[in-house]
């Protein structure tokens, strides 16, 4: 009998074409993603004379570099991001991929739309040039980030070189999340506790009873996220819940494939007895809803607790570390995590812009007002669409945000939409780093509906007091 397998063992196993004697594996692609940020791969292609191998399997939109206050061309204000929106066009016809371009309903951010027209399925190996690959992986996809040097490589081979098989690792949440508690949270809670560095390199599953429970957007957030954790690529295994998101999707197997798809699905589940390299339980009952201070994904505290203390550090390198975030945030040690005001609110993202992440934030938005300048950026054409449909672009006009057009936006500002220097802004994407919403710019990572709290307050407030009816 062969030994018990995990998801990652049996992706792993069924797309390696070949292994060297030094241990490096060149994989199966079975989809790549691209956004507009590819021009120098096909560049490499086109000096090379190389076609594009699979068009069939390749699929790309524009995202980083749209403008978001309109969905086409002209709206985008300089141009260089012009060329790179209209130049991705231009390789889509030239070679022959699927492309969702600007003014196509279905146009949106890439890490959104793979699994939203069923492109994302489970056992498949999936590559992008963005580290965010790794959203896919909610799906029970092997799905992780490439340079570009690796797309055009799999532009002209669909396969990739990986040096070595990745380690693995588990974490386990146990429990139940509490009311006003989301997968942003569960995965905020993850890293604070394992670290930017605890998972690195490997390949981590997502198991227990609170990803058994979660919708398949909230294992997007989570999945999404793992790359801050260190980590390559973040699964959770394939269930009912993936199945029924999944069925009747465009690119999803139909008719008799489904029936057949589902029956190699069901096998894909870590065995029992599977070995990890590393494993980690949290307990989700405790998890509360969490906001960052520092310029960390690991700096993350539950909204009850506080800013730390560098003096409290156990060792001169954290001191520094905690001392020089403080520093650059303009906050005080020892202040309490619901006294940081906030200045700006973006709730978008590949992390956080579905439409159960709209529906949320509306929910704690509805009949409120803002306080700040905040906006919402649906992750897609369609998401956009649907929460139309649903009244939501009311509720969030009405408490006075910013509707904007589908995109990567203020995640990281590539297209231009900035955060101000100095400017505290609460935000539902997944980097915090110095800078990275803006020079200067301080960015509060939280849950969409922790956002809406912090919009409606003007400071980084527990949502769950909101939920409970006060003003
Ligand atoms: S939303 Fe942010 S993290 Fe996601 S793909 Fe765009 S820039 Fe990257």
């Amino acid at each position: 009998m062969s030994a018990p397998q995990s998801l990652f063992d049996k992706i792993w196993q069924r797309h390696a074409v070949v292994t060297r004697p030094d241990g490096a594996v060149l994989l199966l692609v079975g989809r790549h993603l691209l956004h507009d940020g590819s021009a120098a791969a096909f560049r490499f292609l086109d000096e090379r004379r190389l076609p594009l191998h699979d068009k069939r399997h390749t699929f790309g939109t524009p995202d980083h570099y749209v403008s978001t206050a309109g969905n086409d061309l002209a709206s985008i204000g300089e141009a260089f991001r012009r060329d790179l929106v209209s130049g991705m066009a231009e390789n889509a016809r030239k070679h022959g991929f699927t492309h969702f371009g600007l003014g196509d309903p279905r146009q949106g951010i890439i890490h959104v739309i793979g699994p939203e027209q069923g492109i994302t399925l489970p056992g498949i190996t999936m590559v992008c040039g963005d580290s965010h690959t790794s959203s896919h992986g909610a799906l029970g996809a092997l799905a992780f980030g490439i340079g570009a040097s690796e797309v055009a490589h799999v532009l002209a081979t669909q396969t990739l070189w990986q040096s070595r098989k990745p380690q693995s690792m588990r974490i386990n949440v146990e429990g139940k999340l509490g009311t006003g508690v989301t997968a942003k949270d569960a995965i905020l809670a993850i890293i604070a506790r394992i670290g930017t560095a605890g998972g690195t390199g490997k390949v981590i599953e997502y198991a227990g009873p609170v990803f058994r429970d979660m919708s398949i957007e909230g294992r997007l957030s989570v999945c999404n996220m793992s790359i801050e954790a260190g980590a390559r690529a973040g699964m959770v295994a394939p269930d009912e819940n993936t199945f029924a998101y999944l069925k009747g999707r465009p690119y999803a197997p139909q008719g008799a494939m489904w029936e057949r798809a589902v029956a190699f699905w069901r096998t894909l589940p870590s065995d029992a007895g599977a070995a990890f390299d590393a494993e980690v339980t949290l307990n989700g009952n405790a998890i509360e809803p969490m906001a960052t201070w520092g310029t960390s994904p690991e700096h993350a505290s539950a909204v009850t607790g506080a800013v730390p203390d560098p003096a409290a550090a156990p060792t001169a390198e954290r001191r520094e570390a905690i001392a020089s975030a403080l520093n650059y945030m303009g906050l005080s040690p020892g202040m309490r995590m619901d006294e940081i005001p906030i200045n700006r609110v973006f709730i978008g993202s590949c992390t956080n812009s579905r439409i159960e992440d709209l529906r949320a934030a509306a929910a704690v938005l509805q009949g409120r007002k803002a306080k700040v300048q905040a906006w919402a950026v649906p992750g897609s054409g369609l998401v956009k669409r649907q929460a139309e449909q649903e009244g939501l672009d009311k509720v969030f006009r009405d408490a006075g945000f910013e509707w904007r057009e589908p995109g990567c936006s203020m995640c990281a500002g590539v297209n231009g939409d900035l955060v101000e220097p100095g400017v505290h802004c609460a935000s539902t994407s997944n980097r915090n780093f110095v800078g990275r919403q803006g020079p200067g710019a301080r960015t509060h990572l939280m849950s969409p509906t922790m956002a809406a709290a912090a919009a409606v307050t003007g400071h980084i407030t527990d949502v769950r007091r909101l939920m409970a009816g006060e003003a």
